[in-house]
C-alpha cells in the first residue's frame, strides 16, 4: 500500500492538474464519469508534444518505419483473429452486499479481513466467483442493432497495423526488417479505473510494430544468429540480428526516448515478465516501469513501478492469425534468403527446415487447428522458407500515452521553499518539464504594464517567437509572479523586456533578459538571436 505522504503528493499533483488546467475530470459538471478525463489547455499542449517527440523519433527520424492512421472501429472480424473477442477480459467479482463490482486480481490494496474474499471499499460482504469480463466496448454500424451489426471500438492500436501490414509494405517500399507505428485512441472497459489518469477507460497509445526476419531465415542467410550481451544497447542494427538483439535494441531504444524527454533512468523499472506471465506466443516481454507516487514497495522500500509501456517479442502470431482468419497470404518473399537457401549444405537445410516446421506446428495447435491439419500446413510453411517465404516475425513497443503524461507530471513536480528579508517564507510549485515537453515554451513578460513604451516592445517579441513555438503573453501583476505563474506551468524560459531593452543603456539596445525556471538564472541576449537560441533548446 502506497505511504500516506506519497498519498499527499498525489493530491498535491491531482489539484494542481485541474487548477492549471492540465487534468480536468470529463462531464464534470454533470459529476464526471468514472475512467474519462479531459486535458485542459496546458495538458492538450503537454500531450500533443510527448506525441510529437514519439513520433519524430519513431519514424521521421529513421528510415525503416513508416506511419499509419486507422480508423477505432474496424471489422469484428479482426478482434476474432486477434484473439481479443475470446480472451481480452478480466476476472471480475461481485460484492453481494454493497454490490460493488472489482476485478478479482487486484483487491488487495485494503484487504478485507474475511480473507480469502477482499474488497477494495472494506465493505465485509461475501463476493461471488470470479467471472470473466470482456473489456472491448460494443456498438452497432449502421441502422439495425442485431447480431450481424456489432463491432468494437479497438482495445488497442496494433491490430490495425498488422492488418494493413500488406498495404504499408507496398506502399512505402520497405523491406523486412522495418516497422509500422500508429498513435490513437483506444478503449478498454476496465472493471475499475483507478489511480487517477494511469487506468482510464479511453486512453492513446504510441505502438510500433518492427517486423522482423524469423531466426532460422538469418542463419540460412549469415550463418549464424548474432549474439547480444543480455544487457545494455546493442549498438547499430545489424544484418544478422534476430529476434533477441531486436528485442533487447527496442527496450534500450524506448529507454533512450524516456531520458530524451526528462525520465531518467532511476525513476524507471523494469518487470521481465515470467514464462508463467507470457503469452503462449510471445518469446520474452519486457515492461518499462516509472516509480509513481501511488506505485508499491519492494522488501527494500523501494518504489517498484506501474507500467508505461510493455516491449514484446510476440513471434509470427499476429500475422499469422490475421493469413488464416481472413484468408490473405501475410507472408513475405527474401530473395536474399531464396539465393542463401540453395548454397546451404544437405544436413543444414534439414536442421533449418525441421525447426521452422515445429515453430509453425506449435503455433497452429496452440491456435486450435487439429493436429493432421497443423502438420500439414507446417508441411507447406517449412518448404515455403526453403524457397524464400516467410510470415514476418515482431517485436511490439507499446506505450500508453496518458500514463506517460501522468510520469512527466509526478516527474515535473517540486515545491520549492523561499524566505524573504522579513523571514516570511512561502512555497511554491514548479513544474520542472524537460523544455521538449513543456506546455508552453516561453513567456514574453513587459516589466511594467503601464509603459506603453515597453508594452509595444513585448508584443514586438512576443509576434517573433510565437511564430515558431508555443509562447504565452503576460503582463498583469508583479514580475516575481509572473515567474512563479510560469513556473507552475513548467515554462522553461521567461523573456523580460525592460528599460534597457528600449535603450536605456546604449550597449543594450534591443537585448532580452532570459530567466531560466530551473535555477532562477537570468542572461541577456539580443532580440535578433532570441527565436534560434529557444528552438535549439525546446526542440
Ligand atoms: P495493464 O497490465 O496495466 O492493464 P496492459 O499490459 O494490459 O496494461 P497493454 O495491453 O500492453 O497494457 O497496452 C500497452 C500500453 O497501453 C500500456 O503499457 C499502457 O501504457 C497503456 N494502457 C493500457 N491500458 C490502459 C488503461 N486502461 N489506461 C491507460 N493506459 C493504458
Amino acid at each position: 500500500m502506497a505511504e500516506p505522504k506519497e498519498n499527499v503528493l498525489m493530491e498535491k499533483i491531482v489539484s494542481l492538474c485541474k487548477r492549471r488546467g492540465f487534468v480536468f475530470q470529463s462531464s464534470e459538471i454533470y459529476g464526471g464519469i468514472n475512467g474519462f478525463w479531459d486535458y485542459g489547455p496546458l495538458g492538450a499542449e503537454l500531450k500533443r508534444n510527448v506525441k510529437e517527440t514519439w513520433w519524430n523519433t519513431m519514424i521521421r527520424q529513421r528510415e525503416d518505419v513508416a506511419g499509419l492512421e486507422a480508423t477505432i472501429i474496424m471489422s469484428p472480424k479482426i478482434w476474432e483473429a486477434s484473439g481479443h473477442v475470446s480472451t481480452f477480459s478480466d476476472p471480475m467479482i461481485d460484492c453481494k452486499t454493497c454490490k460493488g463490482r472489482f476485478r478479482a486480481d487486484q483487491t488487495d490494496e485494503i484487504p478485507c479481513p474475511q480473507k480469502p474474499s477482499k474488497c477494495v471499499n472494506e465493505c465485509h460482504g461475501e463476493k461471488t466467483a470470479p467471472r470473466a469480463f470482456n473489456l472491448m466496448f460494443q456498438t452497432y454500424v449502421g441502422p439495425v442493432q442485431d447480431d450481424s451489426a456489432v463491432a468494437y471500438l479497438r482495445p488497442e492500436t496494433a491490430q490495425a497495423i498488422f492488418a494493413q501490414f500488406k498495404n504499408v509494405m507496398e506502399t512505402s517500399r520497405q523491406k523486412v526488417p522495418f516497422g509500422i507505428a500508429q498513435i490513437g485512441k483506444a478503449f478498454r472497459n476496465e472493471v475499475t479505473p483507478r489511480n487517477y489518469t494511469f487506468r482510464s477507460r479511453e486512453f492513446e497509445q504510441m505502438e510500433l510494430e518492427f517486423f522482423i526476419k524469423p531466426d532460422e531465415a538469418i542463419e540460412a542467410i549469415h550463418g549464424s544468429v548474432a549474439t547480444v550481451p543480455p544487457t545494455g544497447h546493442p549498438g547499430e542494427p545489424q544484418p544478422n540480428w534476430g529476434w533477441q538483439a531486436w528485442h533487447q535494441y527496442w527496450v534500450e531504444e524506448r529507454v533512450r526516448y524516456y531520458e530524451g524527454i526528462g525520465l531518467s533512468r532511476q525513476t524507471l523499472g523494469f518487470h521481465i515478465q515470467t514464462p508463467e506471465e507470457l503469452a503462449h506466443y510471445a518469446r520474452a516481454t519486457v515492461d518499462i516501469l516509472y516509480k509513481f507516487p501511488f506505485s508499491k514497495r519492494d522488501e527494500k522500500g523501494e518504489l517498484k513501478g506501474e507500467e508505461l509501456e510493455g516491449i514484446a517479442a510476440r513471434s509470427d502470431f499476429d500475422l499469422s492469425q490475421h493469413a488464416r482468419f481472413s484468408g490473405k497470404p501475410m507472408g513475405v518473399f527474401d530473395e536474399e534468403l531464396r539465393g542463401a537457401w540453395g548454397k546451404l549444405p544437405k544436413e543444414k537445410q534439414d536442421d533449418l527446415w525441421r525447426r521452422y516446421y515445429e515453430n509453425r506446428k506449435k503455433y497452429l495447435e496452440k491456435s486450435g487447428v487439429e493436429t493432421e491439419l497443423a502438420s500439414k500446413q507446417a508441411t507447406e510453411d517449412a518448404n515455403g522458407l526453403a524457397k524464400g517465404q516467410y510470415i514476418p516475425h515482431v517485436i511490439e513497443p507499446s506505450a500508453g500515452v496518458d500514463r506517460l503524461i501522468l510520469a512527466l507530471i509526478a516527474n515535473a513536480y517540486t515545491e520549492e521553499t523561499k524566505t524573504d528579508d522579513k523571514g516570511k517564507s512561502e512555497t511554491t510549485v514548479v513544474m520542472k518539464f524537460h523544455p521538449r515537453v513543456a506546455p508552453i515554451k516561453v513567456a514574453v513578460l513587459p516589466l511594467l504594464k503601464n509603459k506603453p513604451e515597453l508594452v509595444a516592445k513585448a508584443r514586438e517579441v512576443y509576434d517573433l517567437v510565437r511564430t515558431q513555438m508555443n509562447s504565452f503573453y503576460d503582463d498583469a501583476g508583479s514580475i516575481g509572479r509572473r515567474y512563479a505563474r510560469q513556473d507552475e506551468a513548467g515554462t522553461p524560459y521567461c523573456v523580460t523586456i525592460d528599460f534597457e531593452t528600449l535603450g536605456e543603456k546604449p550597449e543594450l539596445l534591443n537585448t532580452v533578459t532570459i530567466r531560466h525556471r530551473d535555477d532562477g538564472k537570468q542572461e541577456r541576449l539580443p532580440i535578433g538571436d532570441l527565436a534560434a537560441w529557444l528552438l535549439a533548446r525546446v526542440r
